[in-house]
């Protein structure tokens, strides 16, 4: 951390602070998620042409058309400037970009056919990666970016219980997946990413998308989901049994949780992610099923749902308050089922906050 950046820097402050040490006189910054941190403004153009040319004294936001009146009403002290369907916006990217000799790009973002573009308008310009520093400075979430986090979680947890009250046998995992999306709503949120809903067998496999499969009695059923306030996005994972919860569900589900209280507990500044996911995993691999936990611990959240950190066994990332993340570790038998747990948390002084307080128990729904 260099002595330039003070709290009150905005992410445009900051990342101006950093193209002048790496002494490049501009940037061009494509991806929709960095414009939405650097600006406030959120839009997703698809194919259109978006840019931020930021400079070390001005900023430009290039928007189609049809999105101009939006972004001025969203951006404050950047230039809004639109191109319409039918005009080549290149020629005036460059323009708001200057004849920079290195600029700075997204690596990861920009195409290749948009790479030569922009250095065929610009004299042949060195391009230099900014997307990791971008990645750096979305790692710390600003006091804003946090209650945004929080009411995100709170509109999640609402969903939570709300849909665990509704949930019935005989629904189709489709139908509760669709639910799930419109109670978002209703608690005036958009669904953080596509549901996941789970049930039986299907709990074994992570990240399975809904099928038409009915819940039944004896079903695990895996509810993964999240609401998303202002962009930020909220990510939870809750279970539920069908019918009268069997021993080894009771059990498992218990050995879950006590690995996502251990990881819990193991986050504070100056731990590691790798401690964190470490925390989770000697819990399992003690009850002898290491080799079901089959995924990291938990990742950054943010405006993206998976964003930096990653907590991967082995990691060493020092946590640092302001950093927010998951932590979900889970157990998946094949053919039998899995659980998993997850909650978002923000580290704080001295450990972390958790910001999903929906009940964690295993919840029985009536079979019939
Ligand atoms: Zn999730
Ligand atoms: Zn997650």
């Amino acid at each position: 951390m260099g002595g330039v950046v003070t709290t009150q820097a905005t992410p445009l402050d900051r990342l101006r602070d950093w193209l002048a040490q790496e002494r490049l006189a501009a940037a061009c910054i494509t991806d929709p998620i960095s414009i939405a941190y650097l600006t406030g403004f959120r839009a997703d153009t698809a194919e259109r042409l978006m840019a931020l040319a930021v400079r070390g004294d001005s900023a430009a936001l290039l928007v189609p058309a049809l999105e101009l009146d939006n972004a001025e009403s969203r951006v404050r002290e950047i230039e809004v400037v639109g191109w319409s369907d039918g005009q080549d916006p290149w020629p005036a990217l460059a323009r708001l970009l200057g004849s920079p000799s290195r600029l700075g790009v997204e690596k990861g973002h920009l195409t290749l056919a948009a790479a030569e573009r922009l250095r065929s308008r610009l004299d042949g310009a060195e391009l230099t990666d900014v997307g990791l520093e971008l990645r750096r400075l979305r790692l710390i979430k600003a006091p804003p970016e946090q209650e945004a986090l929080a009411r995100a979680a709170e509109a999640t947890d609402r969903v939570t219980v709300r849909l665990l009250e509704a949930l019935a046998a005989g629904q189709s995992e489709l139908e509760v997946a669709s639910a799930i999306a419109r109670l978002t709503e209703e608690e005036g949120a958009l669904p953080s990413f596509p549901p996941l809903v789970q049930s039986g067998p299907n709990s074994a496999l992570p990240h399975l998308m809904p099928s038409d499969r009915r819940l039944q009695s004896g079903d695990l059923v895996l509810l993964d989901f999240g609401a998303a306030v202002d962009g930020y996005k909220g990510d939870t994972t809750r279970m539920a049994v069908v019918g009268e919860p069997a021993a080894r569900q009771v059990e498992l589900h218990r050995l879950v949780l006590e690995a996502h209280d251990a990881a819990i507990a193991a986050a504070r500044p100056g731990a590691t992610t790798g401690a964190v996911d470490a925390a989770a995993r000697e819990v399992i691999a003690a009850a002898g099923l290491g080799d079901r936990f089959i995924h990291r611990v938990g990742h950054g959240l943010g405006l993206q749902v998976h964003e930096d950190p990653s907590l991967d066994p082995g990691s060493n990332l020092e946590l640092e308050e302001g950093m927010a993340f998951t932590v979900e570790p889970g157990v998946y038998i094949p053919g039998w089922g899995g659980l998993r747990i997850e909650d978002d948390l923000i580290v704080e002084a001295g450990g972390a906050r958790v910001l999903t307080s929906a009940p964690r128990e295993l919840f029985a729904v009536p079979a019939n």
